[in-house]
């Protein structure tokens, strides 16, 4: 029969990346565009590894918007959920990892047309028949598309689907740390299955360690699966009844950009027809295995989108 419908809610934009590494954004000589948006790259995620996926959210009816459009249609992801904005832009990013090591960003968002989703404009429909809804937190820092994110989330939660956030903290968007913090918290206890990163993990807790007492206090009682995501480390996993950790693989890694996002799309592709793996230690190990492959290959090519594994490479690798 047809696969179950996983629905991932948020920002999709272009990130414009120096066409050479190690540079300042006054210094570089050109820009390469990489479409983006971690909610956007979870459902293509899905997509590659054989699931079936929508993207909700806004993009401006502009020359970025459509080719954004047309990328998650050519990956097979649902364009029902999208609406254009007639009059803001498609949000766009510049991003460069400078030689100091240091990220320095510049945003398109005065506002962009991601920011302007109106609750009155979801595709109610659509949300209502995903068996899982996943989103961020980009969306929650302005209105309207707080309340369309709180409202989304509200019809999807109503309509049985199980709730998947990953925070996907980028400090620079928002007005402040506290604030951040706060928005982050305050839709903590709707998820069933939460992803942080472990600098994620430290920013909430304000604590500087990733240990497992630090983790847990980040447990509310709706919550089914907290994950915390190690980068080449692998991940650690919480249940009600267990936890642990699951090693990572050792891959020659170019650009980490979209690990996570490819770790969650794993995941959720394979626990949205299934959700007894949450309770068993030994299928959710297996699992979790499986998404610390996908996000380790994501690391191997550049850029997000471009590097999402497809099942047809993944049993190519396995094979060989
Ligand atoms: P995020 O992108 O959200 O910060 P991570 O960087 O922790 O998330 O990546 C998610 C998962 O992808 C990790 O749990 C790990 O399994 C895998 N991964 C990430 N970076 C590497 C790496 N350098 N080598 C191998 N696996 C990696």
């Amino acid at each position: 029969g047809e696969k179950s419908l996983i629905v991932s809610f948020g920002e999709m934009l272009i990130d414009f990346v120096p066409t050479v590494s190690g540079v300042s954004l006054a210094e570089a000589p050109g820009f390469i565009k990489a479409p983006g948006g971690a909610p956007a790259n979870v459902a293509i995620a899905v997509s590659r590894l054989g699931g079936r996926a929508a993207f909700v959210g806004k993009l401006g009816d502009d020359e970025f918007g459509h080719m954004l459009a047309g990328i998650l249609k050519q990956n097979g992801v649902s364009a029902e959920g999208i609406n254009f904005d007639t009059g803001a832009r498609t949000a766009l990013a510049f991003v460069t990892l400078r030689s100091d090591g240091e990220r320095e960003f510049m945003f398109y968002r005065n506002p962009s047309a991601d920011m302007l989703l109106r609750p009155d404009e979801l595709n109610l429909d659509l949300i209502k028949s995903a068996k899982v809804f996943h989103y961020g937190s980009i969306s929650l820092i302005v209105e309207p598309c707080r309340s369309a994110h709180l409202k989304a989330m509200e019809v999807a939660k109503e309509a049985g689907a199980l709730l998947s956030y990953d925070p996907n903290l980028r400090l620079p968007l928002w007005p402040s740390k506290e604030e951040a913090k706060k928005q982050i918290l305050s839709i903590w206890d709707k998820a069933e299955v939460i992803k942080v990163s472990d600098d994620e993990l430290m920013f909430l807790t304000g604590s500087d360690n990733v240990d497992d007492e630090t983790a847990l206090s980040l447990w509310h009682d709706n919550l089914k699966l907290l994950l915390v995501t190690l980068g080449e480390k692998g991940c650690k996993y919480y249940t009600k009844s267990f936890h642990g950790s699951v090693d990572p693989f050792h891959v020659n890694t170019v650009d980490t950009t979209g690990a996570g996002d490819s770790f969650v799309g794993a995941l959720l592709s394979n626990i949205v027809d299934d959700r007894t793996i949450l309770e068993e230690e030994a299928r959710l190990r297996e699992v979790l295995r499986f998404a610390n492959a996908c996000g380790a290959i994501t690391t191997t090519k550049k850029g997000a989108i471009p590097a999402l594994p497809t099942v047809s490479e993944l049993s190519r690798r396995t094979e060989s």
